[in-house]
């Protein structure tokens, strides 16, 4: 089921959409240009049924393109744009037969390139039993097996590379976001959560806490075991800090050895204990064989009315009490110090 949850979570990504107008623009012109010669044919073959079809098609074609290459968003939806497609199909297999059901390859893959994953994999799949119910009843059953088939496997195929492109596509998302040695998520990401998260608090009362967690004398870990095991050291800090947060916490690299732990529904008590536990557990974990391995860490929690710096500032005011406290402690923010001074 973990497999099916991912694939899910996949479909949901909709890895297409900021391409979609360049999409739409060249797969317009093509189709235009590919089906012009077709309809004429059919008119001057006098099969006015296909005909018709196509020159809808064209026309509705045309005033997306048109729409599009104007920078406005197409006035007739893409999934609207299936319905003529289909109506295409159904007049030429009815007048033509084998030939007629060719096209449904390119409009199962059309509908992948503008719909969203999860209306293109009901509309393809709705295509794919409608055209063999159509060659079935109209042209016949062995042709009817083939096309289903053949026009599943593309449906599969086209979801598998779209599947590849999504998980590209939140792999870089993600290396966007976090520091590469220690895999927290990185300082850019942290202010952008934070912003986020205090502008929301103008509307919505907002619950939560902010850890500053800082190494404690973490020159001395360079200066004797070198900075490569300094680097061990921080992820293996980072590590012990991760399994002690629940799923909503997030873990930030603020800098050098500084991390920044956001607790959201988290009030200063509850913040503490969490703190707390997060210090006695790096105490605990033995990190490095000969020199003990400890975090100060400093609490404080969001004040109506602060700004993103002046609430990180409480906290890493608190952090400076607890290294001058004389380190391996955590200390609470005072709401006096969350106040800013007058001057500013
Ligand atoms: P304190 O208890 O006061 O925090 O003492 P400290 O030695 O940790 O003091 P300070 O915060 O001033 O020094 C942090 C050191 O961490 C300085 C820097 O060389 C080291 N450092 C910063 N980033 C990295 C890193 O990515 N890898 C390694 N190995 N060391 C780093
Ligand atoms: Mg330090
Ligand atoms: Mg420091």
């Amino acid at each position: 089921s973990d497999w099916l949850c991912d694939q899910m979570r996949l479909v949901d990504h909709d890895s297409l959409a900021p391409y979609r107008t360049r999409i739409l623009l060249a797969m317009g012109a093509v189709t235009i240009a590919l089906l012009v010669p077709f309809a004429i044919n059919h008119l001057v073959q006098e099969r006015w049924i296909v005909a018709c079809a196509l020159f809808l098609i064209i026309v509705l074609t045309y005033v997306n393109v048109r729409a599009v290459a104007r920078r406005r968003s197409p006035p007739i939806p893409a999934a609207w744009l299936l319905l003529p497609f289909v109506a295409g199909i159904t007049a030429a297999v009815m007048t033509q037969g084998v030939p007629g059901v060719l096209w449904s390859y390119p409009v199962v893959v059309y509908a992948y390139f503008v719909l969203t994953r999860r209306v293109a994999l009901l509309s393809s799949i709705a295509i794919l039993g409608y055209v063999s119910a159509l060659a079935a009843a109209l042209i016949e059953i062995p042709l009817a097996l083939r096309l289903f088939a053949t026009l599943l496997l593309t449906i599969i195929m086209i979801n598998i590379v779209l599947n590849v492109i999504a998980d590209l596509h939140r792999k870089l998302e993600n290396q966007a976001l976090t520091d590469p040695l220690t895999g927290a998520y990185n300082r850019r990401f942290m202010e952008k959560v934070l912003e986020a998260l205090v502008a929301r608090a103008e509307r919505h009362p907002l619950v939560a806490s902010v850890l500053m967690i800082d190494i404690d004398h973490f020159k001395r870990v360079n200066d004797r075991f070198g900075h490569d095991h300094g680097d061990l050291v921080l992820k293996r800090v980072v590590d012990v800090v991760a399994s002690r947060m629940r799923r909503s916490d997030r873990l930030f690299r603020w800098g050098g050895e500084e991390f920044l732990v956001l607790l959201e529904g988290a009030d200063l008590d509850g913040a503490s204990l969490v703190a707390e536990e997060i210090r006695r557990s790096v105490e605990a974990a033995d990190i490095l064989p000969e020199q003990p391995v400890t975090v100060s860490i400093g609490v404080g929690q969001y004040r109506a009315g602060q700004d993103v710096d002046g609430w990180t500032r409480t906290a890493d005011v608190a952090l400076y009490e607890a290294k001058a406290g004389g380190r391996n402690r955590v200390v609470q923010a005072t709401l006096r110090k969350a106040e800013p001074s007058v001057c500013q």
